[in-house]
């Protein structure tokens, strides 16, 4: 099996990339200091999910294309990798089963993705949907407060309590937080209008609503507006006012990684 690049020689290729389009789509000083961090996270996080297959693939005596599926699936192992060991075992991987297995798969999670809005919800209960739509006004106050670097990794929302992740170059200080805090309170003060318009992504993107890094979005996406104050590609729920959230305070804040931080609200 090749040797996989180093974060180093990633990052390389990255800032090259970033270079190419400089102040197109990047701000090439605040996401410069980003990308090294991303890019050693993700291949950490690959690295450890393939030494997990291939510890699978060492019990597997025989293998089809079903199983290879598996492991593609369950530990992102790439099928060429899966197909390489296994033929140093005198096996062959079925293309044909890989691709059927893959072609279920993914109508599976078009139909599921079609018919609900997961975005980090354990359910839709009507707090849920108040702490979602706090996330809108606390992605749009750290973006104030912190500065424009700030990224969302990702949230969860339960009836207790939402979480929010976001790369930043430093930890939050007590005095930041709380001016976080007090700009999401003003925000549900102001009781501003919720409300959503189905646009084309590039239109949304010209508009500067605020994407999640990660997703691939479709090319008519749903921009969630919270008066003027946030724009944002959502698919929902959300509250139809702001003024239904009625407060909100931070419970904490945390590192949980290398420039990632975790803020716990309700
Ligand atoms: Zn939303």
């Amino acid at each position: 099996m090749g040797k996989l690049p180093s974060p180093d020689e990633v990052t390389a290729v990255a800032e090259k990339v970033l270079k190419l389009y400089d102040g197109v789509y990047f701000n090439p000083t605040e996401d410069k200091k980003l990308i090294g961090p991303v890019i050693a996270d993700e291949i950490k996080k690959f690295n450890a999910s393939l030494e997990k297959g291939l510890k699978e693939i060492e019990k597997i005596n025989v293998i089809d294309g079903k199983i290879a599926f598996d492991l593609y699936q369950s530990y992102g192992m790439p099928v060429e990798i899966s197909r390489e060991l296994f033929l140093e075992k005198g096996q062959v991987i079925d293309q044909k089963t890989f691709m059927d297995a893959f072609a279920v798969h993914r109508n599976l999670s078009r139909s599921a993705s079609a018919g609900k809005f997961k975005g980090g919800l354990a359910d839709s209960s009507e707090q849920t949907i108040k702490y979602h739509t706090a996330t809108h006004l606390l992605h749009q106050a750290l973006f104030d407060v912190l500065g424009k670097d700030v990224r969302q990794e990702g949230s969860n929302i339960t009836g207790e309590r939402l979480r929010f992740d976001f790369y930043h170059t430093q930890k939050p200080t007590v005095e930041e937080l709380e001016k976080i805090a007090e700009v999401v309170n003003e925000k549900i003060s102001q009781a501003l209008p919720v409300e959503f318009k189905l646009i084309p992504k590039q239109e949304a993107e010209k508009l500067g609503a605020k994407s999640f890094f990660r997703e691939k979005y479709p090319d008519m996406v749903k921009v969630y507006f919270v008066g003027d104050y946030s724009k944002e590609f959502c698919g929902g729920p959300h509250v139809k006012n702001t003024s239904e959230i009625k407060s909100f305070t931070i419970i904490k804040c945390e590192k949980i990684g290398n420039n990632l931080f975790r803020i716990y609200a309700k």
